[in-house]
This record gives C-alpha cells, sequence and structure tokens, in this order.
C-alpha cells in the first residue's frame, strides 16, 4: 500500500463572513503530484495556505504523514491549533515556494539554503553544504553559490527557493505559481526543474496556471470554483474532456 504524504479533509475557510473554502478534501499519496487550477479568486492560496496553517481552517483537518495538526474543538469560536511545536515541526515536512521570490537578500544563496537545515534540522554546516551543492546542481545555480539574491535573475531566484525548499527534505513541496511572476522567456527553466522533482517521485501539491505542465505530470488536477471543487481526477480526463462547462470555459481561456 502506497503510504498517504498529505490529507486535506473538509477545510472551511471564511474572510469577513464571506467563504472562500466551503470544504475541500483530497488525498496525496507519497509520489502524487496534485494540481490545483481555477480562476483568480477561486481560493487556490487559501487551500495551500490553510495547509500550512499560514491560515487557520475553520474546519477540517490536515495531516502530514499521518500526523493530524492538533487543533482546538471547533464549536462555536474559530479552530485554532494547539500545539505551537507540533505545528512548527509539521511545517518543516513542508517546502513551500511562492510566487514571489522570498529568499534573504542580504544572504549568499548558498546561505539561503544551508540555514534551514543547520537551525531547524540541527544538521552540521560541512553537511548542510554538501547537500546544498548537490541541490545547486540538481537546479543548476551552481555558478551562483556566493552570490546574492538580486544578482540573479527571476527563474534562478526561483530555482534557488526550490533548493532551500528541498534543503528541509520535506514530505510534500506546496507550490504556488511558482512560474506567474517571471518574465516569459524563464518560464520554462523553473518548470523543467518541477518537472525533474515530479519525475523523480516527490511528492507536491501545485497551483498553476501552466496547464501543459498541469497536463503532463498531475496524479489528479482539481479545478476549484468560488470554493468547491467543481471537477476533480485524471489529467487525461479532466483536461482533455472536461465534464463541467466552467472547466470548459476555464480551459479554453488558460
Ligand atoms: P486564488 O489563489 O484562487 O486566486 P485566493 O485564495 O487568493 O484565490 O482568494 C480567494 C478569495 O479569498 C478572494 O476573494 C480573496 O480576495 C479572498 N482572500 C484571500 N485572502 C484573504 C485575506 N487574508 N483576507 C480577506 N480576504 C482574503
Ligand atoms: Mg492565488
Amino acid at each position: 500500500m502506497v503510504e498517504t504524504a498529505l490529507s486535506v479533509k473538509d477545510i472551511h475557510k471564511s474572510f469577513g463572513g464571506v467563504e472562500v473554502l466551503k470544504g475541500i478534501s483530497f488525498e496525496a499519496r507519497k509520489g502524487d503530484v496534485i494540481s490545483l487550477i481555477g480562476s483568480s479568486g477561486s481560493g487556490k492560496s487559501t487551500l495551500l495556505r490553510c495547509i500550512n496553517y499560514l491560515e487557520t481552517p475553520d474546519r477540517g483537518e490536515i495531516s502530514v504523514a499521518g500526523e493530524v495538526i492538533k487543533t482546538s474543538p471547533s464549536q462555536g469560536g474559530k479552530m485554532h491549533a494547539t500545539d505551537p511545536r507540533q505545528l512548527e515541526h509539521i511545517r518543516t515536512r513542508l517546502g513551500m515556494v511562492f510566487q514571489g521570490f522570498n529568499l534573504w537578500s542580504h544572504r549568499t544563496i548558498l546561505e539561503n539554503i544551508i540555514e534551514g537545515p543547520i537551525h531547524v534540522l540541527g544538521v552540521s554546516r560541512k553537511e548542510a553544504i554538501a547537500e546544498a551543492e548537490t541541490l545547486m546542481e540538481k537546479v543548476g545555480i551552481t555558478a551562483k553559490r556566493d552570490q546574492y539574491p538580486m544578482q540573479l535573475s527571476g527563474g534562478q531566484q526561483q530555482r534557488a527557493a526550490i533548493a532551500r525548499a528541498l534543503a528541509m527534505k520535506p514530505e510534500v513541496m506546496l507550490f504556488d505559481e511558482p512560474t506567474s511572476a517571471l518574465d516569459p522567456e524563464l518560464v520554462n527553466e523553473v518548470l523543467q526543474v518541477i518537472k525533474k522533482l515530479a519525475e523523480e517521485g516527490r511528492t507536491m501539491v501545485m497551483v498553476t496556471h501552466e496547464m501543459a505542465l498541469a497536463r503532463d505530470i498531475s496524479s489528479e488536477v482539481i479545478f476549484l470554483h468560488k470554493g468547491l471543487v467543481e471537477e476533480r481526477g485524471a489529467p487525461g480526463n479532466v483536461m482533455k474532456d472536461p465534464q463541467s462547462a466552467r472547466l470548459r470555459q476555464f480551459l479554453q481561456l488558460a
């Protein structure tokens, strides 16, 4: 039996009385790539942020590698995570890469990558550097090792951000439109890295507008519309033969 890497159960989230997630569930087994697609405002980023509790869901359950994030009972008031140390630990199991390149600007690329392993995982500096070198090679930024983020192109920065996330050896990688802030000519180099990770069997949940990527590497594509799953399934079905009129329209526009 394939292990479950991430389980997302019945996630609800409102902002100011507006429910933007209305009960979303999915599961990623080890090696799965789940793609979240949908138009702007459909709740994709909020869902991703609820997975690592950057936003606290109002209702529902998240578990990573079988470990449920502990929360207070949800009757009445809002739910909250009750065990900060557990939450911190689970967050280290989730590697997040955002749209913007959120590297530490005053640190070199190498320092960006080894910071977490040394200070959070307690890896020796020597070991962290060795692992960082392997990762920089993998994402093609070895030559940038001692440069600062500002000296890199957007595509290189995003690849460095991926290397930094991978250095924590996460159970699941979460991507929120990792290429949408890039100049068009830099998109492909980042897509190639993501593809490579999929081929290696990394478990990933990604929000993307790159339909070709979603079609090529996803185990499951989930189409969100107004906080609900409108359609889901294997990319061969969902993307080639969409059943919902909304999805058909979305795919034409995408
Ligand atoms: P997507 O990523 O699919 O474009 P989002 O998850 O960012 O959608 O947003 C879904 C809805 O929730 C939008 O209407 C957005 O304005 C709203 N929203 C997201 N984050 C917040 C927030 N922190 N406070 C208030 N409203 C928010
Ligand atoms: Mg978004």
